[in-house]
Formats: C-alpha cells, sequence, structure tokens
C-alpha cells in the first residue's frame, strides 16, 4: 500500500463512503475507515499513522494529535460546530483544517421547530389504551401570538427567522457578532441577550460553542426568563449549563425544553436524567440530518479534502 496517499476516518458512521472511496482513489489516495470504539483516542492515532488526511466527526484534534500524526497535512469536520478542534495548534502545525458550512441549515431549522411543536403541543405518540378527545393536562400553546428568541442569527439561526415570519407575532434576535442590516433581512428584531431572555416565549440556541458561549445559559439567565418559555438547543450541549436547566424544570422557570445536544455526548447518567422530566424532549444529535443534508455533508467533505492535500483553498477553510 502506497502510505503517502492515506486517508483515514476517524469516526465512521455513515452508511456509505462510496463518494469519498471514489472522488479520492481517482486521485491516488485511499480512503480507511477506523471502527474502533469512538473514545478510542489512542486507537484512532495509531489508525491514522502516516495519513496524509483525516476526516473527523467529534474526535478530539489537539497539539498532541498533530504531533503524533507527523505526515498529516489536512483535517476535515464533517460537520459545521469544530469546536473540538484547536486551530491554533492546527497554524502552529501547519495543518489545514476545514469544514462543511451551511449544508444543514434548512435540516437544523426544521429540527429546531419540530422540537418547538413537540414542547408546546405535548406531542407524543397515541396509544389505543390512551383516553380519546381528552386534552393533556398541562399548558399547550400557540405561536401565532407569540416570541421567539433567537440566540445566535449566523445560518442556521438566520434560516430559521426567515422560515418563522408568519408563525410568531415578533422575532427577537441577539448575536454581537454580525451588522444590524442581517437582522433586517432576515425580519429580526436586534436585541440584548436579556431582552431575549426576558421577552421570549421560545427561546431557540444557535451559536457556536465558544469560551464565551459556553455555559451562556446558566441559573443567572434562567432567573432573568418572565415568559416561562420552551428551550430549544440545537446547538451544543455545553451552552446551556446542565445544572441551571434541572433548576429551571425544577422550578418551572421554563415551560419545557427540546434538546438535541448534551453537555457530554454521547449523555451521560447526568444528562440522561434530564432527559427523564416528562416536559423535556430528546433527540440524539440527529438535527443536521436530512437525506439531502447528509448528502451534501460527505460530498464536499470530500471535495474540501482533495483541494487542502492539492494545495488549494478548500471551499470552506477554517485556517
Ligand atoms: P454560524 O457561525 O453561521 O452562526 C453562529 C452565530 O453565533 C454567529 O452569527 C455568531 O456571531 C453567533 N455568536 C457567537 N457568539 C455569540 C454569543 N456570545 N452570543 C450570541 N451569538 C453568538 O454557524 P451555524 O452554521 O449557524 O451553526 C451554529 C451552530 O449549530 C454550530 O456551531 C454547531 O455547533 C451547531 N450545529 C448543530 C447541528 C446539530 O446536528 N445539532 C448541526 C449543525 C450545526
Amino acid at each position: 500500500m502506497n502510505n503517502t496517499g492515506k486517508i483515514v476516518v476517524l469516526d465512521a458512521g455513515y452508511d456509505s463512503y462510496a463518494y469519498e472511496i471514489q472522488l479520492l482513489q481517482k486521485h491516488g489516495y485511499h480512503l480507511n475507515i477506523f471502527d474502533g470504539a469512538y473514545d478510542d483516542w489512542q486507537g484512532k492515532i495509531d489508525f491514522a499513522k502516516d495519513a496524509v488526511g483525516v476526516f473527523v466527526r467529534w474526535t478530539v484534534v489537539n497539539d498532541a494529535f498533530f504531533k503524533a500524526l507527523p505526515k498529516l497535512q489536512a483535517v476535515v469536520r464533517y460537520g459545521v460546530g469544530y469546536d473540538n478542534i484547536d486551530i491554533e495548534a492546527a497554524n502552529n502545525n501547519g495543518i489545514k483544517i476545514a469544514n462543511v458550512q451551511g449544508y444543514a441549515n434548512h435540516a437544523v431549522s426544521d429540527h429546531a421547530l419540530a422540537l418547538m411543536f413537540a414542547c408546546a403541543r405535548s406531542v407524543k405518540p397515541w396509544h389505543p389504551d390512551d383516553s380519546f378527545g381528552v386534552p393533556p393536562r398541562k399548558e399547550i400553546f400557540e405561536f401565532h401570538d407569540k416570541t421567539l428568541g433567537i440566540i445566535g442569527l449566523g445560518r442556521i439561526g438566520g434560516t430559521l427567522s426567515g422560515k418563522v415570519q408568519s408563525l410568531f407575532q415578533h422575532v427577537l434576535a441577539y448575536d454581537p457578532y454580525i451588522p444590524d442590516q442581517r437582522f433586517k433581512i432576515l425580519g429580526a428584531v436586534k436585541v440584548d441577550l436579556q431582552t431575549v431572555l426576558k421577552e421570549s416565549n421560545i427561546i431557540s440556541l444557535h451559536c457556536n460553542l465558544t469560551d464565551e458561549t459556553r455555559h451562556l445559559i446558566q441559573k443567572q439567565q434562567f432567573d432573568q426568563m418572565q415568559q416561562q418559555p420552551i428551550l430549544i438547543n440545537t446547538s451544543r450541549g455545553p451552552v446551556v449549563k446542565r445544572n441551571a436547566l434541572r433548576y429551571a424544570l425544577d422550578k418551572n422557570i421554563i415551560h419545557s425544553a427540546g434538546l438535541d445536544v448534551y453537555e457530554t455526548e454521547p449523555p451521560n447518567a447526568e444528562d440522561l436524567s434530564i432527559l427523564s422530566y416528562v416536559n423535556v424532549v430528546g433527540t440524539g444529535h440527529v438535527a443536521w440530518y436530512s437525506d439531502a443534508s447528509s448528502a451534501e455533508l460527505q460530498k464536499r467533505a470530500a471535495n474540501n479534502m482533495l483541494a487542502m492535500l492539492q494545495g488549494k483553498v478548500p471551499a470552506d477553510c477554517l485556517n
């Protein structure tokens, strides 16, 4: 085997890698897929020995990772969020990094909406043994006279704002890093974080995970929520402090929560205990997925990898 062309997938899980294999083979590379445990970091390093390119989803990619793989040139994150990749260490080690941006704007914003509806209408599959025509014994609310608050008005938050204009009475958004014009175009009223927390009936989180957004929502923020809102998190689990979420559920500060992401992933016992609340609807980090988005994700990831190995700037360049 010609090791100079070795590329590895370290976090497997897609049904097929046919596109990647075909494209990369055409250019003299061969794809190897690691099928060990998701948290076997050393096993992954051993497997990736001599690789010039690595595809990851959740593997931690840091200075030690780069130092252990001296032939490595490029890393592609299958997805948008790249909080598991140390970009500064990549720069210091001369490694090129790409992700895949925007492929799931509709999938994730649709999923956020699905969680909102599931929470607001207490959607559960009906069973013939259940009572019929009897409303659930909790508050069911309509959206038309309510306020949606979006935290993070980037690609996904912006897509959500665009698609809910006739669903809610008001759409508020907090994002300190984008121009005022974008709020106007997307039909969202620009407000500060406190106003989103105070006035929203539904709060949907769409910021990326950074040092600043880690635990952005903790007890103090829950205490500012005045409308007993639904909280939706399809961004990253650690944006919400788990114990503070438990506090908000115990004190009925929030109506309910729809979660696709967890402070620890895969969710540990503490995360799972949050899912046991009757007013929490959970999905397992699948908001990104649709038939269309997953096909686009793999195609663009493969093309980004090839571009970087050919010395070109990839479409989704991160450094
Ligand atoms: P994006 O970079 O386009 O948008 C993120 C926005 O958050 C930016 O506009 C940024 O200015 C804003 N932001 C940063 N710090 C903030 C802060 N302190 N307060 C408020 N806003 C802040 O990214 P995107 O493509 O919209 O994706 C957003 C996140 O969604 C990703 O980083 C990823 O973590 C998550 N995601 C999850 C899934 C899933 O399957 N659950 C899929 C795709 C993306």
